[in-house]
């Protein structure tokens, strides 16, 4: 299932070296099997399986009749709603001005790759996306290295240590947590600490909090709150809120990288224009929350939570090494325990590990090749979003507590998921 290095014939097509993003390519790849009719177990694409909350969709509804172009930056009632959101939800208070809307953060991020002109430093393992954006404006990506011991997330000293080679040098470090792909976090301090390198080198910080809200505890915590003169947080709908599809981004910036947020708006009018007005009004309503939205977001953590250490539990009873989520929908395998025996099936790199696992068990995961590691580090992300997110939130929507989501519930609600995850703990053991 994943892409080797020869694609399929109508997409033997490359853009700079580039192919269609794993992630979208994996989605598609799996739906046209679906309809024909093949056994998937979708744990591709990072989707929400929840639903957009029914609020935010009768918002939609009443808006579909707005039709005029909107500012580049966005709908003003809606920049300050996201300012407003941020102030209460992280305590950081800045002002419509601060705040632009677009796309998807995912073009946001392109575009401010673009305008500025430093060193984009990411690391290993991280999001599909970010490297190739760089590749194709043609900036310079250093990686962080990780270590399994610290769960792949990056540490202040790997910083550091990457920053003094170059004292000052312009730089655009991106931090993604909770963690696509690897679904844990950071802590108060190991923030602090990062947040001191950056002031001390005076790095920018893209800080894609995306599947904030989706900590598994609530608990998520803003970097900008330690080092807010340089970040720029990112945050949209997609995860959240369910709505990966209606495309809306947000970016916000502290006073001192106005400038960047200005430059991103001019390439905003050169490009998309503005984001769809209907999608901008309903997203008022989502940033603005309400009791309803709480409850949705505590009914999606307390499934996510439940269901993703169940299935680490399994995994890691199977030797098949995996840390214990924190947030959002991933977990990151790695099967390195098993080098050996995969080596015997010919088995050498993280692609072809992910081809023969679904070949043989029809279970769709992505290798970790995708997220920057190395090819023979055998690594994979599983997304454990397969499962009816409408059902499950109507079931859990009855529950008031917590522990009532239990064993029978995933049995009843997310056997997909359950039952992909033995197939695949069965054929490694096998
Ligand atoms: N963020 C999602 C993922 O990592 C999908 C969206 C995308 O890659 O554009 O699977």
């Amino acid at each position: 299932m994943a892409r080797k290095n020869s694609p399929d014939i109508n997409l033997n097509l490359n853009v700079r070296g580039l192919y269609q993003s794993a992630t979208l390519y994996i989605n598609e790849k799996c739906n046209e099997l679906e309809s024909n009719g093949k056994l998937v177990y979708k744990f591709g694409l990072g989707q929400s399986p929840f639903p957009v909350p029914q609020s935010v969709v009768e918002e939609l509804k009443a808006n579909a009749y707005q039709k005029n172009y909107l500012p580049s930056k966005g709908l003003k009632i809606l920049r300050e709603a996201v300012a407003e959101y941020h102030c209460i939800h992280n305590g950081i208070c800045y002002t419509s001005d601060d705040v632009i809307i677009g796309p998807g953060s995912k073009e946001l991020m392109f575009l401010l790759q673009y305008v500025y002109y430093g060193d984009i430093l990411i690391q290993k393992p991280s999001w599909v996306s970010y490297s190739p954006q760089a590749h194709i404006i043609g900036r310079q990506v250093r990686w962080i290295c990780t270590t399994r011991n610290n769960n792949w997330l990056f540490t202040a000293e790997e910083l550091e240590a990457l920053c003094n080679n170059d004292y000052l040098k312009p730089r655009i470090v991106i931090l993604n947590y909770p963690s696509n792909p690897i679904g844990v976090t950071y802590t108060k301090d190991q923030l602090k600490k990062i947040a001191a390198v950056a002031r001390r080198h005076k790095l920018i910080l893209l800080s894609d909090e995306i599947y904030g809200e989706l900590h598994h505890k609530g608990e998520h915590i803003s970097i900008a709150k330690y080092y807010g003169e340089g970040t720029i947080i990112s945050s949209g709908l997609s995860k959240w809120c369910g709505a990966g599809g209606w495309r809306l981004g947000t970016f916000t910036f502290p006073e001192s990288l106005r400038w960047l947020l200005e430059a991103i708006s001019v390439m905003a009018s050169e490009t998309f224009t503005s984001t769809s007005a209907p999608i901008q009004y309903a997203a008022v309503r989502a940033f603005k929350g309400g009791s309803d939205i709480e409850n949705y977001l505590w009914r999606a953590r307390w499934i996510l939570s439940k269901l993703g250490n169940t299935i680490a539990k399994n995994l890691q009873v199977a030797n098949i090494v995996t840390p214990n989520p924190d947030g959002a929908f991933y977990l990151f395998l790695d099967f390195n325990n098993f080098k050996n025996k995969l080596q015997e099936k010919n088995i050498f790199n993280s692609t072809d590990l992910c081809s023969s696992i679904h070949d043989e068990t029809g279970v769709a995961i992505l290798p970790g090749e995708a997220f920057g590691m190395k090819p023979g580090d055998l690594t994979a992300r599983l997304a454990y979003v397969d499962f009816d997110g409408v059902a499950a939130m109507k079931a859990a929507s009855k529950l008031n507590m917590k522990e009532q989501i239990d064993d029978s519930f995933l049995k009843k609600y997310c056997s997909n998921v359950l039952n992909g995850v033995k197939l695949l703990t069965d054929w490694i053991n096998n």
